[in-house]
C-alpha cells in the first residue's frame, strides 16, 4: 500500500499516520517529493487493512500497490532514481560507464586497465577481490591485499571502485573500500546477502541471476530497499537459453520492462551477456540505444593473458573505440556519455 498525504499537511499529522501504521504492524518509508509526501507501507496487508488511515487527517489516498514489490515500484516513487557516486550521476542524462579486468591480478595489471579505463572516459572502474569462483579447486577466497590495491588505485587515478561481495563475512571490509557494492548473478537470490546489503550506506549493484525472472530480479532490488538502502542499481547480464553460440543471451527486453514499472537505474553488462570481445561494442550499442542508464564492460590490458574472461575482455584501444562510438549514439536517443 502506499499513502499518499495531502498537499499542506503537518509534520504531526505525518507522524502520526506513521505511528498508526507501526502499530498495525508495518514498516513506514517515507519519500518527500517535490509535491507530495508519500509513505510506503510494508507488511502483511492481507492481514491488517490499512484502509483504516483513510480516515485520518492530512491523509488524502491509500493506494494499493498490485505489485509484489513496493519500494522498488514506479507505482510508489514516479520519479527515477538518481544515485550520485562521487561526481558520477547515475540515472540521469548521462550513461555511466563501469569497466576494468574481471579480476585484479597485479598491480600492475590494475593500474593499466584502470589508466587505460580513464583515459577512454570511464568514471568507475570494476575488478573482483576474489579468486576464481567457478571451481572448489581454484578457491572464492576474499583478498584484502587486492582490495588495497583498489583503493590506492582510487586514491592515484580518482575512478570510482566497483567491486564484488561474495559472502555475507566479507561485506564490512569490501564495503569499507568500495564506493559501489555489487552483488553477482549467483547471488541474486541470497537473501541474507541482500538484506546486509540493505544497511549499507553506499550503493548497491545487483546483476540479474542468469535464471532469474525480470519479477524476481526486481523483488532481489525490494530486499535491499526493504531494509532502508534506497540506492540500488539493476544490471542485466544475460540469462541461460537453448542458444549456444553464446554462453547468455542479453534479455535486452529487461531494459524497458524494468524502467516500465521500476524507478531504479538499469544497467547492462554486454561482458557477461555476450561472452564475446567482437560482441560486446554492438550489444553495447543495442543497450543504449534500448535506454539503459550505464554499462559495464569488462577491459583488460592483455586480455590473452587474462586470469578470467579473457575472451570477452576489450583491449584498451578496442575500448576507447567502443565508447567513441556511444558517444556519438547517445545523443540521438536524448543521452549523453
Ligand atoms: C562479474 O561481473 O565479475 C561477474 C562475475 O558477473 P556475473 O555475476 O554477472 O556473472
Ligand atoms: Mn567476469
Amino acid at each position: 500500500m502506499i499513502i499518499v498525504m495531502a498537499v499542506g499537511h503537518t509534520e504531526e499529522q505525518l507522524r502520526a499516520v506513521v505511528d498508526r501504521m507501526q502499530l498495525l504492524g508495518y514498516r513506514a518509508h517515507l519519500i518527500r517529493g517535490v509535491e507530495r509526501t508519500v509513505i510506503g507501507a510494508v507488511g502483511h496487508e492481507d492481514k491488517t487493512p490499512l484502509a483504516v488511515l483513510e480516515q485520518m487527517q492530512g491523509v488524502e489516498a491509500i493506494i494499493p500497490v498490485m505489485k509484489p514489490f513496493k519500494l522498488a515500484s514506479s507505482e510508489w516513487k514516479k520519479q527515477r532514481t538518481t544515485i550520485e557516486v562521487g561526481d558520477v550521476r547515475i540515472g540521469g542524462e548521462a550513461i555511466a560507464v563501469i569497466a576494468g579486468p574481471g579480476v585484479v591480478e597485479s598491480e600492475e595489471q590494475i593500474f593499466a586497465a584502470a589508466r587505460a579505463v580513464k583515459a577512454a572516459g570511464a568514471k568507475l572502474l570494476r575488478a573482483c577481490v576474489y579468486s576464481y569462483y567457478m571451481s572448489p579447486y581454484t578457491a572464492a577466497e576474499f583478498d584484502p591485499e587486492k582490495l588495497a590495491l583498489l583503493g590506492r588505485v582510487r586514491d592515484e587515478t580518482g575512478l570510482r571502485i566497483v567491486t564484488e561481495v561474495f559472502s555475507t563475512k566479507d561485506l564490512e571490509a569490501i564495503a569499507a573500500c568500495a564506493d559501489v557494492v555489487q552483488i553477482g548473478a549467483r547471488n541474486c537470490q541470497n537473501f541474507s546477502l541482500l538484506r546486509l546489503a540493505g544497511r549499507l550506506r553506499q550503493p548497491v549493484f545487483i546483476k540479474r541471476g542468469m535464471s532469474t525472472t525480470i519479477r524476481e530480479f526486481i523483488m532481489a532490488a525490494e530486499y535491499v530497499l526493504s531494509e532502508g538502502n534506497l540506492q540500488v542499481i539493476l544490471c542485466e547480464r544475460g540469462i541461460r537459453t537453448f542458444e549456444s553460440e553464446t554462453p547468455f543471451s542479453l534479455d535486452l527486453n529487461a531494459i524497458p520492462v524494468i524502467k516500465g514499472q521500476c524507478h531504479l537505474p538499469v544497467f547492462v553488462d554486454p561482458s557477461h551477456g555476450t561472452g564475446r570481445r567482437n560482441l560486446v561494442g554492438p550489444m553495447a550499442r543495442a543497450a543504449v540505444a534500448a535506454g539503459c542508464d550505464g554499462l559495464m564492460i569488462e577491459v583488460h590490458p592483455h586480455p590473452e593473458t587474462a586470469l578470467v574472461d579473457g575472451a570477452q575482455s576489450l583491449r584498451p584501444e578496442q575500448f576507447a573505440g567502443v565508447m567513441k562510438e556511444l558517444r556519438r549514439l547517445a545523443p540521438a536517443v536524448g543521452r549523453t556519455l
